[in-house]
C-alpha cells in the first residue's frame, strides 16, 4: 500500500480482514494540513462501519446539520441533514480523523510506516521489488501487488505509465480563521461569485476554513493567491462577508490544485489504485472521503479475487471507475448548470459546456 490516507488505510483494513498480508507506506507523520472538513451523513455511516466494532472518536469534531448555498441566485437554499436517514454529517479535523484511520489498521495489525516515502518500484516476475526510505533506514520489500492510494500525484500508476485525463483547471486557496467563541456555527455554506465559488466550514476548536475554488489563470488575474488579493476578494463577496463579518488579517494560505481528473485506466496488472489517485472529484461534490473508503475497500476485494484466481476481476475495478467517473461528470455539470448569473465569466463558461478536455488557455 502506497499512501496511508482514508484510501490506503481502507484498502488495508480490508485486505487485512480477508487474511491478506499487507504493509502501508505513508510519507508523512499526519502533520501536514490536509483539506477535506465535512464528512456527509453517508460518509459518516461508511465510516462507523469501517471501524466497527471500534466507534468514530467525534471527540471536538462538531455536528454538520447541512448546508446554506447561494447558487444560482441570490436567496440562499437550505440543505438540511436532519431529515437524512443516516442523520447528521461532521466538521472534522483532518488530521486527526486520518490518525484515527492508521490507528485503526495497527490495531489490526497492519504494519504502517510513517515519514516512509517510495524510492524505487520495479516489476519482479509477477510481482512487485519495492525500495523505500523510512525513519530506521532504507527498507526492501517484496510484494505480489500494490495499492496506489498516493492521492492525486497517482505515483504507481505514473510509473506504469498511466496518463490523466483532467476536465478542468481547479484549484483551492484556503485560510484557517479563529473566530470567538460565540460564533459557533454548524453549518456549511457556499457562495457562487462571478470568478469561482467559496465556501466556509466550521472547524473544531473555534476555527472555520474558508475556501476560495476557480481556475489557476483566473485565480492569478485576480490576486487570489496573496492574502492581501484573497482577502479583497471575500470582502466583496455578497453573502458570505456579512455571514462570517470582519475578517482577522489573513497571512498564510493553503494552495491545493483539485483538478477533477481521472486516470486514463485505475488498475493493471499487480496494481489498483483508490481514492483521489484513481479519480479527483470537484469538491463542490464534498464526496472524496467516501469514494476514498468504498474505491479503498472495492480495490482491496479486486484484489482478493485476483490473489484467488479471477483474471479479470481488476479489469473490471477499472472499468467501474470509469462509469462511475461518467455518471459524477453529467451530475458535476447539472450542479454547474443551475448557476447561469455569470455564464459569460470563464470559470462558468468552462462549465456550462459538454464535459470535455481541460480548455487550455
Ligand atoms: C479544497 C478541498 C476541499 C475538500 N473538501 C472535502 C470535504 O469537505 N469532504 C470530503 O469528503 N472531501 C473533501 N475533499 C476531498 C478529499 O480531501 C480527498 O478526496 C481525500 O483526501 C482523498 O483521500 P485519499 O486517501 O485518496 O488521498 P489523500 O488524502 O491525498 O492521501 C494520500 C496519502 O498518500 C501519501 N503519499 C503520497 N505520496 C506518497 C508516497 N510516494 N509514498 C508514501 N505515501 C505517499 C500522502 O502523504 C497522503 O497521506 C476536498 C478536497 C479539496 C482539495
Amino acid at each position: 500500500m502506497v499512501g496511508g490516507g482514508v484510501g490506503g488505510t481502507s484498502a488495508a483494513v480490508t485486505l487485512v480482514r480477508a487474511g491478506v498480508s499487507v504493509c502501508v507506506l505513508e510519507r508523512t507523520d499526519y502533520s501536514p494540513w490536509r483539506p477535506g472538513e465535512t464528512l456527509s451523513p453517508a460518509a459518516h455511516a461508511e465510516l462507523r462501519q469501517f471501524l466497527a466494532p471500534e466507534p468514530l472518536e467525534t471527540e471536538g469534531f462538531l455536528v454538520s446539520y447541512g448546508l446554506e448555498a447561494n447558487w444560482g441566485s441570490e436567496r440562499p437554499h437550505h440543505h438540511a441533514f436532519l431529515t437524512n436517514p443516516y442523520g447528521c454529517g461532521w466538521h472534522v479535523e483532518r488530521r486527526r480523523l486520518d490518525l484515527q484511520l492508521a490507528r485503526h489498521a495497527r490495531a489490526l495489525q497492519v504494519p504502517l510506516w510513517e515519514r516512509s516515502c517510495v524510492t524505487h518500484l520495479e516489476r519482479e516476475g509477477s510481482g512487485w521489488r519495492v525500495e523505500a526510505t523510512t525513519p530506521e533506514g532504507p527498507l526492501e520489500l517484496r510484494c505480489e501487488a500494490l495499492v496506489d492510494a498516493t492521492g492525486r500525484s497517482a505515483q504507481v500508476a505514473r510509473h506504469c505509465g498511466v496518463g490523466r485525463r483532467e476536465e478542468d483547471g481547479l484549484c483551492s486557496v484556503s485560510a484557517i480563521i479563529d473566530r470567538p467563541s460565540s460564533h459557533t456555527e454548524h453549518l456549511l455554506r457556499v457562495e457562487a461569485t462571478p470568478l469561482g465559488w467559496w465556501y466556509a466550514a466550521p472547524l473544531p476548536e473555534n476555527r472555520f476554513i474558508l475556501t476560495l475554488l476557480s481556475d489557476v489563470d483566473v485565480l492569478e488575474h485576480h490576486d487570489a493567491f496573496r492574502p492581501a488579493g484573497w482577502s479583497a476578494l471575500f470582502a466583496s463577496t455578497r453573502h458570505l462577508a456579512g455571514r462570517l463579518g470582519e475578517l482577522p488579517e489573513v497571512r498564510r494560505l493553503h494552495v491545493r490544485r483539485c483538478e477533477t481528473s481521472r486516470l486514463e485506466r485505475a488498475a493493471g496488472e499487480g496494481w489498483a489504485a483508490v481514492g483521489d489517485a484513481a479519480a479527483m472529484w470537484d469538491p463542490l461534490s464534498s464526496s472524496g472521503i467516501l469514494k476514498a473508503l468504498r474505491t479503498g475497500r472495492a480495490a482491496a476485494e479486486a484484489l482478493c479475487s485476483t490473489l484467488g484466481g479471477d483474471s479479470g476481476a481488476l479489469e473490471r475495478y477499472a472499468d467501474e471507475r470509469a462509469e462511475e467517473f461518467s455518471r459524477y461528470l453529467s451530475m458535476r455539470q447539472a450542479n454547474y448548470a443551475l448557476e447561469q448569473r455569470w455564464a459569460g465569466e470563464d470559470f462558468w463558461r468552462r462549465r456550462l459546456g459538454a464535459p470535455s478536455g481541460l480548455e487550455r488557455n
